[in-house]
């Protein structure tokens, strides 16, 4: 029943009773008790009419501040009252507009991302294109004189091209993995093992640029349920970041800890690291510090926003943490397997 039916129901309920008690009076005067009984009827349906009124004037200002959120303004809050009945549904209303202000300013983060990320993108694959067509055309054109210089030139553009579609294999690896396409596939694992492993994949490497390795990792085995490809990529980007930016430290330390619930890797390097700044935000799609912008560093800024997908596809956590110059840990965490 709608809430002006109901106030004119008790209007009529209202008029009714005050003939009952004009008849009654006229009728018999001496019913004092009826007269009383009349009485407090007539108070308790005024009451009743007070309540429905107040209830109305509410009901408008929760429908006002709702029209208001709708509109778009979700710093809109309800105040709750003495009614226990209203506060709870103030409070849910009042939840509901915080999430819908949740919403909003997720979605303008998310559009202000995907703008800056298909620019990074477009910057990315036009350098290297614009660079390749260049060497192209000088060896169309018989620019380059001697055997060795034509030479030099096909390798700069093998070089670029292969960059290029590293870089294309990695954004393309990012969407699939946004969109859920890349089927996990959880086995048991010992993380140990696999740790041991990757890092062995890289010795030729730290051996070239003369860095040292320190290793620290447990003999027994540290069982997870993971996916085993998703692991592998997950320390071989951090190996390959520290070895990159952290080469003037002279130094590469990987250690495997048992926490209460899960085993925590960190590698780590003593290189130029990352500012407080920066530490933020290295996890983004894209990202670079000032220094990996240049091309002599430079990768695509992909390898880390991998790398966090990944591992919270697979229920851990990733971070970073850094004192230029001095040591900076990437960490992630892997959940035990729940009867270890
Ligand atoms: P790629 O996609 O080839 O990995 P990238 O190495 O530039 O490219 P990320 O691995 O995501 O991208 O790293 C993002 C940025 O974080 C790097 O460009 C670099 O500036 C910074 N960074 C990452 N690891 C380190 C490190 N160990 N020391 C200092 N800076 C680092
Ligand atoms: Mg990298």
């Amino acid at each position: 029943m709608n809430h002006d039916k109901s106030i004119l129901l008790i209007i009529v309920q209202l008029l009714i009773m005050t003939g009952l008690v004009m008849m009654e009076m006229t009728n018999e005067p001496q019913g004092i008790f009826r007269g009383v009984l009349f009485t407090v009827l007539f108070i308790i349906t005024a009451i009743l009419l007070f309540m429905r009124f107040r209830f109305m004037v509410k009901l408008k200002g929760i429908v006002r501040a709702l029209k208001r959120a709708i509109a778009g303004n979700v710093n809109t809050r309800l105040l709750t009252n003495d009614d226990p009945l209203f506060s709870e549904v103030i409070f849910s209303i009042n939840e509901l507009i915080e999430q819908l202000d949740k919403v909003k300013v997720q979605t303008i983060k998310s559009e202000a991302a995907r703008k800056s990320l298909l620019s990074n993108i477009s910057h990315d694959i036009r350098t290297p294109l614009t660079s390749i067509i260049g060497y192209v055309d000088a060896l169309k054109d018989d620019i380059a004189v001697s055997r060795e210089e034509r030479q030099a030139y096909v390798e700069v553009i093998s070089k670029k091209a292969n960059a290029l579609k590293d870089l294309i294999d990695e954004i393309f690896h990012l969407a699939k993995l946004d969109a859920n396409e890349i089927p996990l596939k959880p086995e048991l694992l010992d993380f140990a093992e696999i740790a041991r492993e990757s890092v062995i994949e890289f010795l030729p490497d730290l051996k070239k640029i003369d860095m040292k390795l320190e290793v620290s990792i447990p003999e027994e085995k540290c069982l997870i349920v993971a996916d085993c490809l998703s692991l592998r990529r997950i320390i071989n980007n951090m190996i390959k970041n520290a070895i990159q930016y952290g080469k003037d430290g002279k130094v590469l330390g990987i250690k495997l800890i048992e926490n209460t619930k899960e085993y925590q890797l960190n590698i780590w390097d003593k290189g130029v690291g990352i500012s407080k700044d920066d530490a933020a935000k290295v996890f983004e799609r894209m990202y670079r510090t000032e220094r990996s912008r240049n091309p002599l560093h430079g990768g695509s800024g992909l390898g880390l926003a991998i790398a966090k997908a990944l591992v919270e596809k697979n229920a851990g956590r990733i971070w970073v943490e850094s004192k230029p110059g001095i040591k900076t840990t990437f960490s992630f965490t892997l959940p035990k397997r729940n009867d270890s």
